[in-house]
């Protein structure tokens, strides 16, 4: 009997569309699994009598139209980070102010799940306001790596990569601003997938910096994510900045893969020797060539600029009025960044540090677009070492340079994913795609390859 918890969404759609379990047995043994694994703490709610409500109306849906074109989700327990709005469920941000807060309404990508027939088991632990990269910053409790309970599952969407690398969950949406679907993926083995700047609505999502954020699937493997990424992109009258994009012509099997130059010299001993090995394989087949770019550091400083500009003003409607508690409950980490943004924002200071790292934003937008004129795809790792130790890294700034590789992608509005690859004893490791606009088929080709190492 297979281990149902371990079962990829493809793999328990084909078993559920063609009867041979139900959403019920299903549910109940994820459920099951998140009860015997409480010690990961990936859950902010469980929605135990919910769910399996859910199980019963999808194995009703199952049974009344039976074998051909089932929607992908009828039926497969799922999670949703708790940024994201879940009408009538539990929503906290992974914030004290937002303790008691139920959404009225869904999150536009959360209403494509339910219309699925997708089982939303609970909401999953995040950093406060998704700012952090360990979930240590969450206001409730720190997730764990499921590979090693002393380490780090990653951040923000921690408790989302740790519940699908558990077997909590069979698939959970998150949200990445800097690298939080595609770090956290990394360090717990699974893949985590950024998308498009515009190609999934944000319509719902509890914004952090409206112009980077933007919503991806974690999944046990490529073919999920490309799968579940289908589902959830497409043009939102809630959302003006969808917008929908062109088929992608047909990709050619030797691909041109550029590496940025002196990016080996940032990586610890263990990644550095994963990561040649991956380019040494990946050469096998496919063009790969050492590019000059610019530094990822200038990426960084301009994530640090905007993120907690747009940050601070997406945040200044948590008022202690209209939602929750008052500002008081704000975790350390979110003040922190509030008064960056309000200082990089204030009169003085607008011109040196918002508008420059505007400006420098579009300098990095142009340069990568210009990559692709002559690549498909640029490769690095996604993080710079593996999973740490919980507690180890206490300085804000030192853990502001461990979202180096991810945040470029964020900053360009480019598609990028994180694929398992290596490891370092327990601890995942993993390669990390970036791809010009609209092209998440080619993240998907690689991975797919990748997985195949
Ligand atoms: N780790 C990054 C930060 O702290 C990314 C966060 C995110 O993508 N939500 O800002």
């Amino acid at each position: 009997m297979t281990d149902l918890a371990s079962l990829t969404v493809l793999q328990a759609h084909k078993m559920l569309s063609q009867g041979e379990i139900s959403s019920s047995e299903l549910t109940k043994a994820v459920l099951a699994r998140i009860s015997k694994r409480q010690s990961v703490g990936a859950f902010i709610t469980v929605d135990h009598a919910g769910a399996l409500v859910q199980a019963a109306k999808a194995d009703q849906f199952l049974s009344d139209n039976p074998a051909k074109n089932t929607p992908l989700l009828m039926g497969i327990p799922l999670s949703i980070k708790d940024v994201i709005s879940t009408k009538g469920l539990k929503t906290t941000a992974g914030s004290k102010i937002l303790e008691n807060y139920i959404p009225p309404f869904d999150a536009t990508i959360v209403a494509k799940i339910r219309q699925q027939g997708g089982v939303i088991l609970g909401k999953n632990n995040c950093d406060e306001f998704a700012m952090g990269s360990t979930t240590e910053n969450s206001a409730f409790f720190v997730t764990k790596n499921p590979h090693n309970l002393k380490k780090i599952p990653g951040g923000s969407s921690g408790g989302s990569a740790a519940s699908v690398a558990d077997g909590q969950s069979l698939l959970s949406i998150g949200t990445d601003t800097g690298g939080s679907v595609r770090q956290p993926a990394a360090l717990c083995g699974v893949v985590g997938l950024k998308p498009t700047y515009g190609r999934v609505s944000r319509y719902g999502l509890i914004a952090m910096s409206s112009s980077l954020d933007q919503a991806g699937p974690f999944t046990k493997d490529v073919s999920d994510s490309e799968a579940v990424f289908e589902l959830l992109i497409g043009k939102d009258p809630y959302d003006a900045t969808t917008c929908s994009f062109k088929d992608a012509p047909e990709a050619k099997n030797k691909l041109r893969i550029a590496i940025p130059k002196g990016i080996v010299d940032k990586l610890s001993p263990v990644v550095k020797e994963n990561f040649l090995k991956g380019i040494k394989q990946l050469s096998t087949k496919h063009e790969l060539t050492e590019i000059d770019l610019p530094d990822p550091d200038l990426a960084l400083a301009v994530y640090y600029v905007l993120m907690p500009s747009e940050a601070s003003s997406n945040l200044s409607r948590f008022d202690g009025v209209r939602f929750g508690n008052n500002r008081s409950h704000f975790g350390p980490e979110v003040k922190r960044r509030i008064i960056l943004g309000t200082f990089a924002l204030s009169g003085g200071y607008y011109d040196a540090y918002y508008k420059k790292a505007l400006e420098a934003k579009e300098y990095l937008t142009q340069r990568y677009l210009q990559v692709f004129n002559n690549f498909d795809l640029i490769i690095t790792p996604t993080t710079a070492t593996s999973a740490w130790d919980i507690g180890a890294i206490t300085d804000p700034m030192e853990m502001y340079l461990s979202d180096l590789f991810t945040v470029t992608a964020n900053v360009t509005t480019l598609p990028a994913i994180s694929v398992p690859y290596g490891v370092d004893g327990v601890l995942p490791l993993s390669l990390h795609f970036t791809a010009s606009s609209g092209r998440e088929d080619l993240l998907f080709k690689i991975g797919k390859e990748v997985e195949n190492l």
